[in-house]
Formats: C-alpha cells, structure tokens, sequence
C-alpha cells in the first residue's frame, strides 16, 4: 500500500521537484554525505561493541552508472536503516523545518528555511522521478523504499547482500533541462572532486574499466593552509552548515602541545532564522583523527560565541568519547580555552583592520555579546567590553568604548547614554538635547538588554556610566547649581501639592537641564523608566517600579504661570499638573493611563 507524506513534507517536496535548486548537482554531494554518516555512525558503534567486527580499510562508497536504464547508484556499506528508519528518516522532510513551513507562504523565506535545515536526501527527486533506497541494518533484514516523489512511497521487505545503503535514481527525462548528462564518468567524477574531495572514505566508481577512488580523503582541514582557496572554505561551509551564504569570515587554527588539534570555525555572515530563540543548538563537530564523534558539542564553545560553525578535530580526543564523559574532560576544557581566546583575538582584528566587516558581524550577533555579560552576572566583561559597540550622538555611529573614551571632553569623568527604542527618538529626549549642548558625547541604547549591560559593567576605565536621564546629573556649575536650589526651596510647597496629585511620580522639582522643553521625567537610583518598561514586559514577573521624578524647566514661561495658578486656582492648578505629567510621559515613549481626561483637560485650556 502506498503511504502519503506528511502534509508539510508534500509541499516542500513540489518545491524541491520544480527545483528552487538551480544547482541541481548538489543532490550528489547530499548523498554522499548522508552514506559517509552512516559510515561514521557504524565505526564509531563498532569502536564500543564487540559484536560488531569491521576493518576500517573495508568502508566505502560507491557510484554506479548504468546508461541503458538511466540510473545513478549510491551505495555504502555503513549503519544502514531498518524498517522504522526508512519510515521515519525518509517519510517525513527536514522534520523541525517543516513545522516552520506550515506559517509562511513565502517562497524566499521558505527557501532559506530549507536552506538551512538541508534539502538532504530529498534533493534526490530534484534530478530523479523515482527512487529507490534499498537498505540492511545490523538486524540483518533488507527492506526497500520506493517512490517516486508525488504520491507517497511504500516500504517492502527486500534482499540484500551485507549491511549498508543502496539509493537509486531513476533520472527524469531530458526536456529543458539535461540529466541524461550526470550519466558521465567525468561528470560525476568532476562533481565529487568538487563537493566531496574531504570525504574521508574512499567514494569509488568503475571508470575506463577500471575501478577508481575520485576524492582525495583529505579533509579540508587536514590540507596545508595555502593549498586551499577561499572558494574551497566556503563551499565546504555551505554545504556542511546548510547556508546559503558565503561565511563573514574563516579561522583557521591549528594547536601542538597538551592538547594538539585543528580547529576550522566558521563566522556566518547572517544570524540564522531561528538564532535568537531556544531552538538554536550551539556546537562544534567534534572529530578524532578525522572521525566525526560528535555533531554538536556544545562544550567546546561559550554561549557569547554560539554563532561560530565549524569543527574541531583532535587525536588527543579518544573516540568513544560521550556526552557524559565530556564536561569532565581535560582536552576539552583545554580545547574550548584556546577556541574562545582564538575568536576573540580574531573579532578584535576584525575590528581594528576591517571596520566595515565587524560592523556587519555586530548587526547580526552583537547581542549575544551583550548577553554575554549581562547572563555572567559581568564575570565576562573583561572578554566581551572591547566588543561592543553602541552608535554615538557624535555622527551616529558605532563606536566602542574606548572610542568614546579617547574622545572625552576635558573634566569629563562619565560615559553618558541614553535609552529609547530608536535613535530618532532618544534624540527627541528633552534630557539628550541639553546634554549635547554641553558638548557631550552621549550612547545610543536602543536594545532592551543594553542598559542592563551597562548596569552590570559599571564603568569601563575608571568612567562610570551614567544615564541622561538620571536625577542627579550633576552637570551645573557651583553658581547654577545655588541659584536652582533657592527657588526649589521657595517653592516646595507648590511641588508637595503636585506630588499628591500624581500618584506616578516619587518626587517634582525645577530643572535648568531643559533648553526648549518645559518638563520632563528623570529617575532616581538604579532602575530607570526604560528598564522598568523591560521588566515588566516580561510575562509572569514581579512588575517594579522606577523611583520617577518629574522636572520642570525652571526658565520657561510655564513655571511662572504653574507658580501663579498655584496661589489663585486650585482647579486650574490641578489640571495644569495633570497635562504636564502626561507630556512628559510621551516624550519620553511611555503611555499614560487618563488619556481621555487628558485630552479633555487640553480641551478646556484651549477653550478658555
Ligand atoms: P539529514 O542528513 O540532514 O538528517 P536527510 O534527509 O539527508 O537529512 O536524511 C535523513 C536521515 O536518513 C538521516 O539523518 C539518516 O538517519 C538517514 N539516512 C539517509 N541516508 C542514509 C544512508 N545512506 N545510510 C543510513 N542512513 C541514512
């Protein structure tokens, strides 16, 4: 009986039929990699279980051509699959990304999307109308998976000389395009040299009557640092990390001493779609002496790196090595010791010698820098400080801190910032405006965890870092400072009575801060209005509350005409306060709770 695919698999198996693929060959490489998997996965089972007895020098892959059926053979003679495995490893497409697929009919988003999930074994159907996986497990039963791409599969019971994989394609027949031509030894032998040179088993193929090995089994990793070109990294990359795009950037590093291994890591150049949520599996391969041990070892890489793709491959590394085993594992301590230091070192050239590059890498992993501190509680400033960037009043752009540093102005002891969802609108801050009057280089921050940061950093050289819209700014002269505490004092009856009114607030009193505007809101102490509208939007928190005080420009018109409602209208007064609590408020990008009587109250005034 025929079974359908799942749903989801359906729609991407059109998808991939009327290839979106341009590069249609890749099917080869896709294949290829999937048999030196099961190679692996066999080996590595082998190493553990005594029953199992293999000679390493036996593992292989083979092409086979056949020109008068139009077929392509893969075969392997690895862990193979049994009943189940056809069912649940062939049944189901990029089984996480099709649960992705089911929101989006967008076709480039979608494309990405399988991208980097990995077409797989299903780019099969890209050059075949039908296939045909014939499979032996260890359970010694042979069953074979047939179909041809549209209306589902079926799974029989089969036979099979010795375990391993054996996939066929039936190719399609040639109209616009030619697949008649993959039928060539050259063609073929061209493909694997290209794709499938690092294979470390021997991928065979009988050519002029003669059996050949057409890779060279060197990994790329294993080859002399000027042997490879750039173009070789980033085939390898993309086609090893299912990315569309060429890497940001390659390292390379290779280590002798303790612990000796080579290490190929990769910068990608985008953030991958699901980077910033919990699906995101960080990790490196893990290889011994070009065994793949592990696909994703976590261990090896801090979370401020999760970015970084690529593999490690050590002989040091005993290869029945296990997920349990590996926290406790000297090597690898050392190992992820030397890789966090290595991209360090490598994002900090990066920023010195290509600016334009490290920018980009900012926009799209910055924040996991950030997070970095902020999630160690600071214990990792002094790796990640000299990372960060953060745009400056100055000519809008990025710049680190010891930038700003070497730009202070005389005297000036503070790193000053400001919070606000966009640059455009810190700027409008009332408190921004009289800050860079005084000639003040002030920081953008416009990440809700950035302020946290900068919280938990503290200082950064000796210069505390201190937000424009702090109480206690603190940027008056002796004479400026006297005059404005007299007439607070003169009138601190007048800001009692406004307390009362406005339950929001700790506190009012005049400010010389503010050129133009007539009030704004500050906060006291260490929670500022921004980090308050963060917490509290988080679900399922304690809501807090900044300690907010709102200030009134001592040398606008307003104050006078507050100070004399205050002594003749009570009423007046009462609304004069109330509107002006509300203008600061949406300067400053909160809501206010009355807008309707607010807007009311503006009525009355401009009524009168
Ligand atoms: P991926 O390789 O990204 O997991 P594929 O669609 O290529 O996705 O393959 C799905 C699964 O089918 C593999 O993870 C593997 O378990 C199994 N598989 C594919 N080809 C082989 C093979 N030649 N031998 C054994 N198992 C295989």
């Amino acid at each position: 009986m025929k079974k359908q695919f799942k749903a989801e698999s359906k729609k991407l198996l059109d998808m991939m039929i009327n290839s979106i693929y341009t590069n249609k060959e890749i099917f080869l490489r896709e294949l290829i990699s999937n048999a030196s998997d099961a190679l692996d996965k066999l080996y590595y089972l082998s190493l553990t279980d005594k029953d199992i007895k293999i000679n390493k020098k036996d593992l292989e892959i083979n092409i086979y051509l056949d020109k008068d059926n139009k077929t392509i053979t893969i075969k392997d003679n690895g862990i193979g699959m049994n009943k189940e495995e056809l069912e649940d490893n062939l049944g189901t497409i990029a089984k996480s990304g099709s649960e992705l697929f089911k929101e989006s009919n967008d076709l480039k988003k979608n494309i990405d999307i399988i991208g980097q999930f990995g077409v797989g074994f299903y780019s099969a159907f890209m050059v075949a109308k039908k296939v045909t996986v014939k499979s032996m497990s260890l359970d010694n039963m042979a069953y074979i998976w047939e179909s041809d791409g549209a209306d589902g599969y079926t799974i029989k019971e089969t036979k099979k000389d010795g375990i391993g994989t054996e996939i066929t394609l039936y190719l399609k027949d040639d109209d616009n395009d030619t697949y008649t031509d993959l039928l060539d030894e050259t063609k073929i032998s061209n493909l694997v040299k290209k794709y499938s040179d690092y294979v470390h088993y021997p991928i065979k193929m009988k050519m002029d009557d003669e059996v050949k090995t057409l890779n060279s089994m060197i990994p790329i990793w294993k080859k002399s640092k000027s042997s490879v070109k750039d173009s070789e990294y980033n085939d390898f990359y993309t086609d090893k990390f299912y990315d569309y795009e060429a890497p940001l950037k390659v390292i390379r590093s290779e280590v002798e001493g303790k612990c000796s291994y080579t290490a190929l890591l990769f910068i990608p150049s985008h953030a991958p779609f699901n980077y910033y949520s919990k699906e995101y599996e960080k990790g490196l391969f893990l290889y011994s002496k070009g065994v793949m041990i592990m696909e994703k070892c976590a261990d090896i890489i801090p979370d401020y790196f999760s970015f970084v793709k690529g593999l490690v491959d050590s002989e040091d590394i005993s290869l029945n090595i296990s997920r349990e085993t590996l926290q406790e594992n000297y090597q690898i301590e050392l190992i992820a010791k030397n890789i966090e230091s290595k991209i360090k070192k490598e994002l900090e050239s990066m920023l010195q010698n290509e600016r334009e590059t490290y920018e980009k890498f900012y926009d799209n992993f910055g924040m996991q820098l950030k997070y970095g501190i902020y999630t160690s509680y600071g214990m990792k400033k002094d790796v990640l400080k000299d990372l960060l960037l953060f745009k400056s009043s100055k000519e809008k752009k990025y710049v680190t801190f010891k930038e700003y540093i070497d730009n202070l102005k005389d005297n000036q002891d503070k790193i000053y910032y400001a919070c606000g969802e966009t640059i455009d609108k810190i700027d409008m801050l009332p408190q921004v405006e009289a800050v860079k009057d005084k000639g003040y280089e002030i920081l953008y921050l416009t990440d809700n965890v950035d302020e946290f940061v900068l919280k938990i950093m503290m200082n950064y050289d000796d210069k505390t870092f201190v937000n424009v819209c702090d109480d206690d700014l603190d940027l008056d002269t002796k004479e400026e400072k006297e005059v404005l505490e007299k007439e607070n004092e003169k009138n601190k009856d007048m800001f009692a009575k406004m307390n009362e009114i406005l339950a929001g607030v700790s506190s009012v009193k005049y400010t010389n801060r503010l050129k133009n505007h007539p009030v704004c809101l500050t906060t006291k102490g260490e929670l500022s209005a921004q980090m308050e509208k963060t917490l509290n939007a988080i679900p399922n928190s304690p809501s807090v509350k900044a300690e907010v005080v709102m200030e009134i420009n001592v040398d606008h018109p307003i104050a006078k005409k507050l100070e004399k409602l205050y002594k003749k209208d009570k009423k007046e007064f009462e609304d004069m306060t109330k509107i002006l609590y509300a203008e600061a408020r949406l300067v400053e990008g909160l809501e206010i709770d009355n807008p309707t009587e607010i807007t009311n109250l503006i009525c009355d005034f401009l009524a009168k």
